[in-house]
């Protein structure tokens, strides 16, 4: 089956000649196919391990996500080029729309709550709603930014994807969210710095265009993390020493031996359980981890770079979307190209900072440490 098909018609029906030129002009600085194939949270050495070692119960069902979102690889691509209703909406205005899949995987499902409804009754829905307004919201009033795209992208989000999916990605056009096991893993709507994390993907996607394999893939998943605490910490209004930088604190069912997907603050601890494993992360590049599991290790070699942002913020200390989360913007959507490595990212933050802040500025010197304590520079 082609989950994607109906989306596909659909959004045939609504591309121009006019849309495929900007796409072409503004995302494609050269001919390798941009961004992730369908960038999902959940990273597959996760899902083996429960597939292996969780309850019997929840073996089959980790084995099915683990296939159904292989399968889904590569189809991105694909949508990416369709792109998802570019309407030029005026900046500060959203359009979100919000379909129920009722379990089945055929994209996007029934149309339940639109830009302005009422609340649904499904929390799900709801949390899918509020969470993509609030990370618009952030793009938008710290960065300017108008939508994933800056041209006012309809934000659509389908939820009850499959059955008890683990997961939740963003495939190129759209987000996607499973219900989770409810053993393992709760509602993957829950989390707004999981929902910040995956149209963080879009942006990218738009803007460096990461090549989603090896260096520049986890510098892709390090990204999502970055700005998905960042919304977190910005809709809290916290500061660097307040925050918890976790992504996906709360996900986890009760019982799972975990705070959080990841830890920002310290890589590798923010798991440990018999089920789903440890946290793999390296904080430093000597612990980098090598081979062609998770695309390279984008899911696990991401602790380095979001390692890095983490030790600019809280060096620069206040809030941390005022200048590192700037300087970083900055780099992602200026600097970086589709193939960079985390020394690209390291002299891109650098050269960020410097334009920002001035040449050996105490911003610029943080930036320089961070990189120099997590081994890149
Ligand atoms: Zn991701």
């Amino acid at each position: 089956m082609n989950p994607f098909g109906k989306l596909s018609l659909e959004r045939k029906s609504e591309i121009t000649l006019k849309d495929v030129i900007m796409k072409k002009s503004h995302v494609a600085p050269c001919s390798i196919p941009v961004g992730c194939p369908v960038c999902t949270i959940i990273p597959s050495h996760m899902l083996r391990h429960l597939s292996r070692h969780g309850p019997a119960a929840l073996r089959e069902k980790a084995w099915q996500t683990l296939q159904h979102s292989e399968r889904l690889r590569g189809q991105r691509d694909v949508l990416a080029g369709l792109g998802a209703g570019r309407w030029g909406v005026s900046p500060g205005s959203k359009r979100r729309t919000i379909y129920d899949l009722s379990h089945d995987t055929v994209l996007p499902g029934k149309r339940v709550r639109g830009e302005g409804d009422a609340k649904s009754r499904d929390v799900h829905v709801n949390e899918a709603y509020d969470h993509s307004g609030v990370t618009a919201d952030f793009f938008r009033q710290v960065f300017g930014r108008n939508s994933v795209d800056d041209q006012g992208m309809r934000l659509d989000s389908s939820v009850h994807y499959y059955t008890d999916f683990d997961n939740a990605f963003w495939n190129g056009a759209q987000m996607v969210y499973g219900d989770g096991d409810g053993v393992v893993f709760q509602r993957f709507t829950k989390c707004l710095d999981i929902i910040g994390h995956e149209l963080t993907h879009g942006v990218t996607q738009y803007e460096a265009g990461l090549a989603y394999q090896g260096q520049s893939g986890a510098l892709n998943e390090s990204f999502s993390d970055v700005f998905g605490s960042m919304v977190k910490q910005w809709k809290k209004k916290q500061t660097v020493a307040g925050a918890d930088w976790w992504i996906g604190e709360g996900l986890f069912a009760r019982g799972v031996r975990g705070d959080a997907l990841r830890s920002l603050k310290a890589p590798g601890t923010a798991y440990d359980d018999p089920q789903i494993g440890r946290d793999p992360q390296p904080a430093h590049m000597r612990d980098y981890v090598k081979g062609g599991a998770d695309h390279g290790g984008v899911h696990t070699n991401s602790g380095i770079p979001n390692h890095a942002f983490y030790l600019v913020a809280t060096a620069l200390g206040g809030h941390s979307w005022e200048k590192a989360g700037k300087i970083w913007y900055d780099t992602l959507c200026a600097v970086l190209r589709p193939h960079a490595t985390f020394a690209d990212a390291a002299r891109g933050t650098l050269r960020s900072a410097g334009i920002l802040y001035g040449s050996a500025s105490r911003e610029q010197d943080a930036v320089k440490s961070a990189w120099q304590q997590v081994g890149v520079l």
